[in-house]
């Protein structure tokens, strides 16, 4: 009930604490009934705040719409009047939190001047006219004042963080979309020019022979030949191609990540030159995704503004290490849980390799997996 109570006031949680919300809605009727001294002036107040409340919830509707002039207009007039005859304003803090949602820059712009400067008079004017229920609540006026100054822009830069990661996720969607696109087309072309062409010459041959078995057994046979020497050409090529298309390889990650945290604006110290020996293409791809998981990470949690990402191998096994300068960010134990990093470690037990996890001084992931010769061996 209570929660529900403060989602008319709270698209999203903004940070502001629902009691305080609470509070801000009690608190009218209280300076109504200090301040009124008729019935007449008390019915006012209760409509006014009624409908305060009202337009309120129509403006945080439409908050993207050009009626949001209106609506806010009205809303500013309402804390002006309770301002004058209630000593009331803290319906200024519900404008300002308002305005901080709207996400269009002229509007937000217009609505926070016309807000801050419409506060600023009625304040001084309640002032000069040395208002005592006024004067009395000097601090809590002082702190409205503020939030009206800070809060709406401090709600808005926080919205457009979130819209740009949102965007900055889609961009990574769609990279990761047209690479494998790219991918499908080429092994389209591939197959057609491969066997396309085989496999019509193979038709061909295999016609002609039949043709002339009655007629010419010899020149038969060497068709028959010919369609032979075809398949097994187009057998070679074929598993040529499917070699090709083993999965991408880490120097390729290391490409596509590079690209990755270049828009994301952090800062990639590369890595040194590196050269992989005895590395079976299962394990190569299983570093790879596991390259570009840890990465996604990165740019997705930790508000790094450096990665650097180090691969050496020495006699015994490849090891990885992917840094960040960020702020390891504990999993919501309500939310429901990532499958990232629990992916990257059942995959590297495929190849008997292991992650380790340090996450005092940013994140660091080091990930080992031994040298496997027996594989390539065979593979080459
Ligand atoms: P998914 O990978 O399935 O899209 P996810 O990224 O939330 O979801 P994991 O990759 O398993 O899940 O990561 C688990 C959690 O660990 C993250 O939600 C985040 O809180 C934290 N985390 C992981 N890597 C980092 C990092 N580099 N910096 C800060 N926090 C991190
Ligand atoms: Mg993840």
């Amino acid at each position: 009930m209570y929660k529900r109570f403060t989602a008319i006031f709270q698209k999203r949680n903004t940070g502001i604490s629902p009691y305080i919300w609470m509070i801000l809605c009690v608190l009218p009727f209280y300076f109504i009934f200090q301040e009124s001294s008729t019935t007449a002036k008390i019915v006012i107040g209760i409509l006014l705040t009624v409908l305060f409340f009202v337009i309120y919830r129509i403006a945080f509707i439409l908050h993207n719409s050009w009626s949001i002039y209106l609506w806010t207009t009205l809303l500013i007039g309402i804390s002006i009047t309770s301002t004058s005859l209630f000593s009331y304003v803290y319906f200024a803090f519900f404008i300002a939190h308002l305005i901080g949602n709207i996400q269009r820059r002229i509007p937000f712009f217009i609505l926070y001047f016309l807000h801050l400067i419409s506060t600023s008079i009625s304040i001084n004017f309640s002032f000069v006219l040395n208002d005592g229920l006024f004067i009395k609540q000097l601090p809590f006026v002082i702190i409205i004042w503020i939030s009206v100054i800070v809060l709406p822009l401090s709600i808005h830069n926080k919205k457009e963080k979130e819209q740009l990661e949102e965007r900055l996720e889609d961009a990574n969607k769609r990279i990761s979309e047209l690479g494998k696109i790219e991918e499908r087309q080429r092994i389209a072309r591939d197959l057609h020019d491969i066997l396309g062409q085989k496999l019509s010459l193979i038709g061909l041959k295999s016609d002609l022979a039949r043709k002339l078995i009655s007629k010419d057994p010899k020149q038969a046979e060497e068709e028959l030949n010919d369609v032979q020497q075809t398949a097994r050409t187009a057998l070679n090529e074929v598993r040529k191609l499917v070699s090709s298309m083993r999965g991408i390889r880490v120097k390729d990650e290391i490409i596509l990540i590079s690209k990755i945290l270049d828009t994301a604006q952090i800062q990639f110290s590369g890595v040194k030159e590196f050269q992989l020996k005895n590395v079976s293409l299962l394990t190569e791809n299983i570093l790879s995704m596991c390259l570009k998981e840890a990465v996604t990470n990165v740019v997705k949690h930790s508000e790094a503004t450096t990665c650097s990402i180090s691969i050496e191998q020495n006699w015994k096994e490849i090891v990885m290490v992917i840094k960040d300068n960020g702020v390891f960010k504990h999993p919501d134990p309500n939310a429901q849980r990532g499958s990232g990093l629990v992916g990257m470690r059942e995959r590297l037990e495929f190849v008997n390799g292991h992650m380790e996890m340090f996450t005092d001084d940013g994140t660091t992931l080091v990930i080992k997996v031994p040298n496997d010769v027996k594989q390539t061996e065979k593979e080459d």
